[in-house]
Order: structure tokens, then sequence, then C-alpha cells
């Protein structure tokens, strides 16, 4: 069966990327979010307003959709899981359960023997001023932190009293590690050992969020060798359909450590729209509906800036260069720290 229609849920810029790259492919998008001012609305053929717990609603998206997909890891287990009950989500539902708690996924990565940072759980003010191994450290929510929210830096055992952290959340404790670099592997996989892969994209993260991304990376062969076959490792024993990134951490000594997995498409992969001939987002769409799959040619260098914030007013009535492309998110309101749109430049 040939796929017409492509449901995707949550509306953001990642839906709206999704939507543009399957109308190109002559795929019909819905998309259901419990913004109802979200941007993607402009962007798909058809938008639902309503809660991810809403059956009724729920109900009504599968009668308009023949595969799923969704934007961000942060959607209930339930909701993708009654999704996929009726009609199917990818990337699966049982791979977002693991990936959207930071314990879950870490203690998943290392079974795969792939290094990540050092951590531990946390369940209380003691433990935590117990885990002097690990500071300074990183204090983050097990689930719905993204963009660096839900993150406490702890330099020191007396920054634990100063803060005000809430301990009826979970959290992890993760070692600061002394970075010398960021990088990302994006890979799309559509089987079986079969995949996609981009070329590693380092990464400038500014307060947690990023900033700017670029390829190639000025990282050693053997490093970006090795980002590409773990995510290639953690792709295949994940059993993943569709895009997903890896994001590394180098550390000053040249180790190599996963920091997370986004099972979906990611902000520093924008940039191949422009660099690439398929895009991550067409991959994606290609992957998750069967479509056929094309060999990944780069076709430039190139450097990604995020628009965070007022950056994006500036670039509203700019006029271009050549080799400079203009992504403007729509969102309505203006918010600092906000991801509101990005450039890229293809450079050669
Ligand atoms: P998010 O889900 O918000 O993207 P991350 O865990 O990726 O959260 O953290 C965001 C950024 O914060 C990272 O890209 C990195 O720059 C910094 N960071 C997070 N954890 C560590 C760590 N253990 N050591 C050093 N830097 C870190
Ligand atoms: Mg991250």
């Amino acid at each position: 069966m040939s796929i017409i229609s492509l449901g995707i849920v949550g509306g953001g810029q990642l839906g709206s990327l999704i939507a543009t790259a399957a109308k190109k492919l002559r795929i019909k998008t819905v998309i259901l979010c419990d913004d109802k001012n979200a941007p993607g609305k402009i962007f798909c053929d058809e938008f639902i307003y309503g809660g991810y717990e809403d059956k009724a609603i729920l109900n009504l998206f599968l009668e308009k959709v023949d595969v799923i997909t969704y934007e961000f890891e942060n959607i209930p287990f339930e909701t993708l899981n009654y999704l996929n009950n009726n009609k199917k989500v990818n990337p699966s539902p049982k791979i977002n359960r693991i990936v959207q708690n930071r314990m879950y996924e870490k203690d998943f990565i290392n079974k795969c023997n792939i290094r990540t940072t050092i951590y531990d759980q946390i369940k209380d003010k003691e433990q935590l001023k117990y885990s002097s191994n690990l500071i300074p450290g990183i204090l983050k929510t097990c689930t719905m932190g993204y963009d660096g929210r839900g993150q406490h830096k702890i330099n020191s055992v007396e920054d634990i009293d100063r803060l005000n952290i809430d301990f009826k959340i979970d959290y992890i404790l993760e070692k600061m590690v002394n970075l010398k670099k960021e990088v990302s592997v994006i890979i799309t996989r559509y089987g079986h050992q079969q995949y996609e892969i981009y070329e590693p994209i380092e990464n400038l993260h500014e307060d947690q969020i990023l900033k700017n991304s670029k390829i190639p990376a000025d990282i050693s062969e053997d490093l970006s060798q090795k980002a590409i076959d773990w995510a290639g490792t953690i792709a295949e024993e994940l059993g993943y359909i569709g895009t997903m990134c890896v994001e590394y951490f180098i550390d000053q000594n040249d180790n190599l450590y996963v920091n997370e997995i986004a099972p979906r498409v990611h902000n520093s992969g924008h940039l191949t729209i422009n660099a690439y001939n398929v895009s991550q987002f067409e991959n994606h769409v290609r992957s998750i509906c069967n479509l056929e799959r094309i060999k990944l040619k780069k076709l430039s260098n190139a450097k990604m800036i995020n628009l965070i914030g007022n950056d994006i007013k500036i670039y509203r009535n700019k006029k271009l260069n050549d080799g400079e492309f203009f992504y403007d998110y729509m969102k309505q309101e203006i918010k600092e720290k906000r991801k509101m749109g990005h450039l890229t430049i293809l450079v050669n």
C-alpha cells in the first residue's frame, strides 16, 4: 500500500520541517498538537488541536492517517502506544520509552558497551550530598528536559543547599566532562543493516542550548569513525526505523562519550536540508513511509546558526547572500532562549 497520509504528533519546528519534507514527496500531513497556536499548522495540510490524552481526539487523528510519527520524545507513552495499536507508529513507542528517561537511556547505552558519562540516580538531598565522586556534575531531571531545561550545575557540595531542588521528581547526577568538543551523528535506519548516515556534525552550545553546527567537524578520522559506528550500533540495537541523532561529548583527552540519543530528527541536522541531496527530514519520511532509500551525497560543507529569541528579527528583513538559507519557524511569540528560526550557510 502506498502511504498517502502521514500523522505527526507535535507541531513545533521539527514537526513543521517534517511536514515540509513530506509535502515535497507528495504525502499529505496531519499534525496533532496540544498547542492551538503551534507553527506546524502553517506547514501541514490538516491540523488537529487537542490534548494527547483525549481519546476522542486520538481517534479522530487515527481516522485521518495511514502512518504516524512524532517530533519530540516527551509525548506520553500511553498516547503513542494507543496510536500504535491502531496505526503504525515509528519510531516504536517502546524505543521512546527508553530514550525519554535519561536513566533508562544511559543504562541501555552502557549495555551496548558504549561509553557514557558516569552517572547515578538521585532520590533525595542526602544521596546527592554523598555523591562527591560525581561533583562537579550536572543534575538533570530523568524526564521532560530539553534545551538545558530541568538541569542544575553542581560545582560543589555547598551548592546543594543553595539550589532550590524539587526532590519529588527523579534525577540523575552526571559527572561534568571537561569538554573539548561536542559532535552529533544523524542516522536514518530503514531496516536490518540498512542505513543512511550523515557525517559527524560539530556543535557549539551556549547556556546548554545549541547555538551553531557545522560540517565537517574538526575531529580526527578515528573519532569520526567511532562516532559513526556507535550510532549504527545504537540504531540497530534499538531496532529503530526513522531518523535519530546521537549526541556526543569529546573530552580534553580525546575520549568519546555518548551524551544522549534523540529519537527523532535533530536541530544539529538542519544543515542537511541544504548540504545534502536528501535531508534528515526527507530521510525520516522515506523510511517511515516505506519509500525508496536514496544514497546520501554531500553537496557542500555548511554551517548552521540557530536564531534564538530576538536574533530572528534581524533576519526577517535581511537580504540573503548566495548560499545562505533562512528558515523562520513562524512562532507567534518571540521568547528569550527560544529557538525561533535558523540560518544555513553553505561554505566551500
Ligand atoms: P538537553 O536534553 O537539554 O539537550 P543535554 O544533556 O544534552 O540536555 O545537555 C545540554 C548541554 O549541556 C550539552 O550539550 C552540553 O553542552 C552541556 N552538558 C550536559 N551534560 C554535561 C556533562 N555531563 N558535562 C559537560 N557538559 C554537559
Ligand atoms: Mg542534548
